[in-house]
């Protein structure tokens, strides 16, 4: 089986901007930034959807929200804010399918996402 991007980014075969890392996920840099802030908080298990997420990965979710804060307060978002996205499949616009939430911020956010 082919290798998805972002599991190549945990295991170092691609280089990302790594940000914070830990034995259950990876924050790297959008390397296609939509926002001044624009990261991105993975599980290292592959899991290719929301759709794929089992009760026993709560655990996996949870912790990830925990980075989101932790990483959005050290970019300096939480006194104004920030947006959270996880794209699920194609009308959800998914291109990588290798679970993963989209950390935006630093701009005003539109409503409704596009
Ligand atoms: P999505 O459309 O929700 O699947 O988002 C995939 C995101 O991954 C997009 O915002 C891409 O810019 C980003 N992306 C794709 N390849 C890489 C990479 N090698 N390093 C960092 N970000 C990437
Ligand atoms: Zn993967």
């Amino acid at each position: 089986m082919v290798e998805c991007t972002f599991c190549k980014i945990i295991s170092g075969k691609i280089q990302g901007d790594i940000l914070y890392e830990d034995d259950k996920v990876v924050a790297f840099s959008d390397i296609n930034p939509q926002a001044p802030v624009h990261v991105l908080i993975v599980p290292k298990k592959h899991i290719p959807t929301i759709l794929d997420v089992k009760e026993r990965d709560m655990d996996i979710v949870s912790h990830i929200y925990s980075i989101v804060n932790r990483i959005a307060e050290d970019k300096g978002l939480s006194s104004k804010g920030f947006r959270v996205v996880l794209n699920c499949k194609d009308d959800g616009g998914q291109a990588v399918y290798h679970l993963h939430f989209h950390l935006l911020g630093g701009r005003r956010m539109n409503w409704p996402a596009g």
